[in-house]
């Protein structure tokens, strides 16, 4: 008995029992960077102690994101049990540093499909199958079941459960979604649901003045449809005026203090820090009735790596060869990754986009400035990343990236494809096999050194994909990669693809000087492939990018950057290393890494929904 409150962790215990949710929802335009705001209130609210974990709501019809063209809507994200999710989810697992599973990605496609198979299977005994309750009944069960799914690593649910809403208030598509959210937050009751709404304050060039109107029609629409925002997170160019402020709480019935504004950043870990300041979390735990037990909020990480990124000189020049260079969300988890291993290395991240095509010797005939572009940027940087991708658009150019990396030792790192193009330029240029290819690409080929290899049926396409967290093992104990990733004995990263090295090719390939310095747990499936005599060229099966950290910077990510800057034999040292894996990355492994400036005119900076995210681009 306690004479008068139980310890603080106590208290919290007894509190955990019911599930918290925050719901974030969007309005006047997409892309205000709602994914972003929804992660650093999970994060703010970690700091203050709780336990988070979230559901990323996305109202279109597929399924889910795995058809979806990354030109259209940005990479698809891969989780540990194979679900192939929206991009926002990396967002959450980075930023949280959680573990997710494919059912914290609801869409349309996926609650229908649900409903229809109990309509089928006579579930609903003979009733009219309807939209409500039908399909908003289902909707509440998905949230309230997939909330309870730990993902932090520790049993039991999480505390609190942030539901981002993709989309904008008002889409069609969305309504079932509004109104299943709108009962749900009458059935958790008060104190166990808070809504922000994240709205857009823009300036009008001829007057400067902030302009309240698009939120307030926002917010009148979302109380239209039932919903009643207890606060309020602005997306501005610079922070709120005052009168701005007292104007919005008038109009939209939302306290003062329960109004933020997110005013543009250097980069996107500044958020958690900028509500942190504005006290969300105060706002946030009283319209949660949880102000007895949060802590003050502790970011101190978060501060020192955000000011750490904004004062980066020393530049890294990483080409990025791709099909996609036009949209940098196509490949958000391989620039997270590359900027998480550079912040490690005390290094400004550069990227220049080289569009695999502009790279082959059609395009010489075709657009020969294009090509001498592309040519000049390849040659102009200190390391070369060949992506994942599907679909042979631009493989002979990427082909030729791995050959001029291998040829003229510039550090290079393969991905999944990119792993396999640099398999197929090794086959053609030192085995002389001159039509070595993948059977993905050419079926007809002698020489095929990649091939379908699914783990499943071979007769059919649906469902082959080696999808999620497998096992490689490290087969070469003194492989860069092995003590890139501290030498341990095994890994488990994730997979997406059809395709793997030819398993009776690699005798071949080996006496020829290419090591698999990993294999998969059969010693069938080539999981990395290196050069032992190059600086530094690793090819990868599995796709490492999905499981970087701000704090935890991806081994063979920090290994490219390490060799493209002259310091691999840093961070190849175990003790660094380890030292690396176990902190939290703000420590450089480095020493000298702050003395040179940067070159004049690589400083424009690339803006990822009006928050910059750090990175400089060409
Ligand atoms: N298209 C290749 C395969 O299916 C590579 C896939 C990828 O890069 N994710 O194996």
């Amino acid at each position: 008995m306690w004479r008068s409150k139980p310890p603080a962790k106590l208290r919290l215990k007894s509190r955990r029992k019911k599930m918290k949710y925050v719901l974030v929802t969007g309005g006047v335009v997409s892309g205000l960077g709602k994914g972003v705001t929804a992660s650093s209130i999970g994060v703010l609210l970690k700091a203050c102690g709780l336990r988070v974990t979230s559901i990323k709501i996305d109202p279109y019809l597929n399924t889910d994101a795995g058809t979806m063209s990354p030109f259209e809507h940005g990479e698809v994200f891969v989780l540990d049990d194979g679900g192939e999710v929206d991009l926002d989810l990396g967002n959450y697992e980075r930023f949280l540093d959680i573990k997710l599973t494919r059912d914290n990605n609801i869409t349309t496609g996926k609650i229908y499909q649900h409903v229809i198979a109990k309509e089928r299977k006579g579930d609903y005994l003979g009733k009219t199958v309807q939209v409500v309750p039908h399909i908003t009944d289902a909707i509440q069960e998905w949230i309230e079941r997939v909330a309870a799914i730990p993902v932090d690593g520790q049993e039991g649910p999480a505390d609190i459960c942030v539901i981002e809403l993709g989309g904008t208030i008002g889409d069609i598509e969305s309504a079932p979604f509004i109104e299943a959210l709108g009962q749900f937050s009458y059935r958790v009751g008060p104190g166990n649901f808070c809504l922000v709404h994240v709205s857009l304050v823009p300036v009008l060039n001829v007057v400067g003045e902030q302009k309240t109107k698009p939120t307030q029609h926002s917010v009148r629409g979302l109380r239209g449809l039932g919903l009643i925002p207890d606060i309020l997170a602005c997306r501005s160019t610079k922070a709120l005026e005052e009168n701005v402020k007292e104007k919005l709480a008038q109009f939209c019935h939302v306290p003062l203090e329960s109004i933020f504004t997110l005013y543009d950043v250097p980069n996107i870990w500044h958020i958690p820090l900028l509500l942190k300041d504005q006290k969300a979390h105060l706002a946030i735990s009283k319209v949660l009735n949880l102000a007895s037990i949060v802590k003050e909020p502790y970011l101190e990480e978060w501060t020192s790596r955000a000011e750490l990124c904004d004062n980066l000189h020393v530049p890294v020049r990483i080409a990025v060869v791709g099909k996609y260079t036009g949209l940098s969300d196509a490949y958000l988890s391989i620039l997270k990754a590359l900027l998480h291993a550079s912040v490690a290395c005390r290094k400004k991240l550069v990227v220049d986009w080289v569009p695999a095509c502009d790279l082959e010797k059609e395009t010489e005939k075709e657009n020969p400035n294009a090509y001498k572009a592309a040519w000049k940027l390849l040659k102009g940087v200190d390391g070369v990343l060949v992506p994942g991708g599907f679909g042979d658009r631009g493989v002979e150019g990427k082909i030729l990236a791995a050959k001029y990396a291998r040829e003229n030792k510039v550090p290079f790192l393969g991905i999944c494809l990119g792993m396999q193009v640099s398999v197929i330029e090794f086959a053609r240029s030192v085995l002389c096999l001159h039509d070595a290819n993948s059977t993905e690409f050419k079926p007809e080929t002698k020489h095929p050194c990649i091939v379908f290899m699914p783990e499943g049926s071979r007769t059919h396409m649906g469902g082959t994909m080696r999808l999620g967290s497998r096992k490689s093992i490290f087969t070469v104990k003194d492989s860069k990669s092995a003590k890139l990733y501290g030498n341990r004995s095994s890994v488990d990263e994730r997979h997406r693809h059809r395709y793997e090295v030819n398993p009776e090719m690699v005798e071949r390939l080996e006496k020829a000087g290419l090591s698999f310095a990993a294999k998969d747990e059969t010693g069938k499936r080539m999981e990395i492939v290196e050069l032992p005599n190059h600086p530094f060229f690793i090819g990868a099966q599995f796709h490492p990018e999905y499981k970087s950290r701000p704090g935890k910077a991806s081994p063979l990510f920090l290994g490219l950057i390490a060799a493209s800057c002259g310091e691999l034999d840093t961070v190849m040292n175990p003790a660094s290393v380890d030292q690396h894996l176990i902190s939290n990355g703000l420590k450089s492994v480095f020493s000298n890494g702050t003395s040179k400036k940067a070159p004049n005119g690589r400083a424009d900076v690339r803006y990822n929904n009006g928050f910059c995210n750090g990175l400089h681009t060409r």
